[in-house]
């Protein structure tokens, strides 16, 4: 059961402690307090846990002080979307708004591998209105011999030619704690130049002890990838540890799954369950075609399976697309036979506002007969 209190409800205040002392004194339900930021208030809700079935929940209702109370329809308390819940699907950092709403397409190198080729991938998102990249410092690898990144070191030029080139989000992989002080202390020394969404890979999505420091933290928002061979609902699990550690801003991203199928992809395409997780849950949702497909194959009708993957996900309803570019391929140090040539990038942010168009039509169509 979540109470959910009024907003900016002061906590030292009567009506709080009253609140607290009823439900704190029922017997067998302990009480977690989990505020949410919002762009004008603080937001307070009670995660009530243990035997909730006998709690009166309009006898809470009525408590001065509380505004709702939500009955949880599944395991995901924070981030699930349960019966009646009218909780917000969006989130704010550094002036970017992720929602379920809405859609923003981080194309990106997925390895840093040295200033020029930073330089050259940010100066042309910049050209085309971009505000969002992808940028892999930490790279987990299959091989222990291939290039795992260049870590920290590349942060400081990373950080400064985002600023220079107005990107305002990066999103960066991470695969330990330490990774993430790295990062804001990079961030501290270079004057705050751009923010960084920390990705959590699917080799990690049940690292619980980094899900739980990547939730401690609540500045920096976090995009948890599906991980690859295990349900849905455990990702989504994974994704609540994190909410429940008190960060709440989370992107749950799609990637494609292992199969031992011979598929023709890199993993099998699973954008069909866009709509699904923001069925189940508050969080926008992410596709990355590059990891699913893997290749720059085309179909006959000339477009890449990376484009036609990428939109059908968009045509679904995703809110974000995490795809890798390279100036050079060739010379990219990692995954460069998926990347996108930067001469490409015009074409794909066409096809992707060609799709979300559509989208936004065919809910526009629904709504029609069916109203919101
Ligand atoms: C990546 O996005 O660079 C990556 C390694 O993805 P995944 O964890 O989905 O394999
Ligand atoms: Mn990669």
């Amino acid at each position: 059961m979540i109470v959910i209190l009024e907003p900016g409800i002061d906590k030292s205040g009567a009506d709080y402690t009253a609140v607290m002392d009823y439900l704190t004194n029922q017997p067998g339900i302990q009480v977690r307090v989990h505020e949410e930021s919002g762009v004008h208030q603080v937001l307070t809700e009670l995660y009530l846990v243990g035997d909730t079935k006998t709690l009166d929940s309009e006898e809470i209702s009525a408590l001065a002080g509380v505004e709702r109370v939500v009955r949880i329809s599944q395991d995901y308390r924070i981030l699930g979307r349960h019966k009646d819940d009218n909780r917000s699907t969006h989130f704010e950092y550094n002036g970017v708004t992720f929602s379920q709403d809405n859609l923003h397409i981080f194309a990106g190198l997925c390895a840093v591998d040295n200033p020029t080729h930073v330089g050259q991938m940010m100066k042309v998102l910049q050209e085309h209105g971009q505000v969002v990249t992808r940028m892999g410092a930490y790279k987990p690898r299959t091989s222990p011999y291939a290039f795992q990144g260049h870590g920290k070191e590349c942060l400081p030029y990373v950080f400064e030619l985002a600023g220079k080139y107005g990107i305002k989000v990066i999103a960066m992989e991470v695969t330990c704690e330490q990774h993430v002080a790295e990062i804001q202390e990079t961030l501290e020394q270079t004057g705050h130049p751009t923010g960084v969404m920390l990705q959590i890979g699917t080799r990690n999505t049940q690292n619980f002890e980094l899900l739980k420091a990547v939730g401690r933290q609540k500045e920096m928002p976090v995009l948890l990838k599906r991980g690859f061979g295990i349900t849905l609902e455990e990702s989504l699990n994974a994704a609540e540890y994190m909410a429940s550690e008190g960060n709440r801003k989370v992107i749950f991203a799609l990637r494609g799954m292992k199969t031992n199928m011979g598929d023709p992809h890199r993993n099998f395409v699973d954008f069909s369950h866009v709509p699904v997780v923001k069925r189940l849950t508050r969080m926008p949702v992410c596709i990355d075609p590059s990891h699913s497909v893997g290749s720059r194959e085309s179909s006959p009708d000339g477009l890449m399976d990376v484009f036609h993957v990428t939109a059908q996900g968009i045509v679904a309803g995703a809110n974000m697309v995490l795809v890798d570019f390279h100036p050079n391929p060739a010379k990219a140090l990692v995954d460069g036979p998926q990347a996108l040539l930067i001469s490409e990038l015009p074409y794909f942010l066409e096809d992707c506002r060609i799709a979300r168009e559509a989208y936004e039509a065919r809910v526009k169509n629904i709504h029609r007969i069916r109203p919101a």
